[in-house]
């Protein structure tokens, strides 16, 4: 069984335990201590992650009902904008006493460690291939430039700018500007 620290999501349970039948609520609004995710989205070190729990006293142990929200920022899969998305997880897991079930949690003392399991839960819920919006077009296969909708892409090329600014030194107009 893993043994952690004290950390930012330890849950006090000493009223608790060894007490079916009694819960506690608490709600925990702590910064990420690190990047959690590996794909084009994560939730960014520092960044909120709030927590709303219930510990229930169960004869195994202590159950861990609750949700999560915090932000995901990363780029689209399609388009590679950057992107920020709320993300919100749902989570119930048994925190048992030690020696009393195989389990991936445990009771530790008089409280329990919410980081692992809010860590996990997030990162399942993040999107593999995450989207600016549902419709978004991607890229141009030819320019590599980001479609848009609204947007005529010849409008932008560089090309028709230069023109235009080279434009203002045709002969014609360098003689309706004399300079004295
Ligand atoms: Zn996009």
């Amino acid at each position: 069984m893993r043994k952690q620290r004290s950390g930012p999501f330890v849950v006090p349970a000493r009223d608790i335990v060894f007490h079916p039948g009694e819960m506690r609520e608490f709600t925990l609004d702590v910064p990420a201590p690190e990047k959690w995710g590996e794909g084009l989205v994560s939730v960014a070190e520092g960044d909120s992650v709030l927590v709303e729990v219930r510990l229930e006293s169960v004869h195994e142990g202590i159950l861990a009902t609750g949700r999560i929200e915090t932000e995901y920022v990363g780029v689209c899969g399609r388009c590679l904008t950057d992107i920020a998305e709320p993300v919100e997880v749902e989570f119930q897991e048994l925190f048992a006493y030690p020696g009393t079930e195989a389990t991936d949690f445990e009771v530790q003392d008089d409280h329990v460690d919410l980081e692992t399991l809010v860590r996990d839960a997030i990162v399942l819920a993040l999107p593999f291939q995450p989207v600016c919006q549902p419709d978004c077009p991607g890229l141009d296969p030819a320019t590599g430039e980001r479609l848009a909708t609204s947007t005529g892409s010849e409008q932008r090329e560089p090309l028709d700018v230069r023109w235009a600014a080279l434009q203002k030194f045709t002969p014609d107009h360098d003689e309706e500007a004399p300079r004295a």
